[in-house]
């Protein structure tokens, strides 16, 4: 092709990207979600990034689907690259601490060091500093939930786990998975279970065919207004 036609092309190029969209265009695709207008829900990866995270990441390409991954920082520094790809692909990323202490049972110097380690590392592989915490096993006190204050971030829990870490079957996970979902709810799962992740296809497909919206955390908790140091959902007996 000669300068001249290619230039020409070019014109005509920027040109149509000019002219005003006709009626019948689509919208566009990446349109943010409102959770309180349309069926949302939140599925989240702790523990990650576990082996299998690389088919995962696939999987929800495939599906157009995001999820939140609830790091642990000594697996971000052994898998830095599933960390990029998975900021890169648009999923959440959250702080899950470095390796997995009970936070209860842990003084106020180690969960310092395990948020802040976790953050760095989580920076240094994606460029991106989780906004969210879910804290080992789910537990958290007032101790806690000062550190994450601190550290500007509310903690996450989840609505209803998928048991994939206790049955380890790919028809349990499913069937648990879609028994617990429910419109904005937040989905416990675990990216180190490979039987997780060989039942997201199934899943992704089963929620989307009920009018689901897989999205992030983020989008699903934003008509809560939570500030750092809050938990949701509030667990049984927390009081602050
Ligand atoms: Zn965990």
């Amino acid at each position: 092709m000669s300068r001249q036609i290619t230039s020409l092309l070019a014109i005509a190029a920027v040109c149509v990207t000019l002219a005003p969209a006709p009626a019948f265009a689509q919208a566009p695709k990446k349109e943010p979600v409102d959770c309180e207008q349309v069926k949302c829900i939140a599925l989240t990866f702790d523990d990650g990034p576990g082996q299998y995270a690389g088919t995962l990441l696939d999987t929800l390409k495939k599906y157009d689907a995001k999820a939140t991954f609830f790091l642990e920082g000594q697996y971000v520094k052994s898998r830095p690259a599933y960390v990029k790809r998975m900021a890169a692909e648009g999923h959440e990323l959250g702080n899950h601490s470095y390796s997995h202490p009970d936070f209860t049972k842990s003084e106020a110097g180690t969960i310092k060091s395990e948020i802040q380690k976790t953050q760095d590392a989580v920076k240094k592989a994606s460029g991106v500093e989780p906004k969210l915490l879910r804290p080992p096993y789910g537990l958290a006190d007032l101790q806690v939930s000062d550190i994450a204050a601190q550290y500007g971030m509310p903690m996450i829990l989840w609505t209803a786990g998928s048991q994939d870490w206790s049955t380890k079957n790919v028809e349990a996970i499913k069937k648990k998975t879609l028994e617990v979902a429910q419109p904005n709810g937040i989905i416990l799962m675990h990216d180190w279970v490979k039987q997780t992740v060989d039942a997201m296809p199934a899943i992704i497909k089963t929620l989307e065919n009920k009018g689901y919206h897989l999205v992030t955390v983020s989008d699903v908790v934003k008509q809560q207004d939570l500030q750092p140091g809050d938990i949701f959902p509030v667990p049984a007996g927390w009081e602050k």
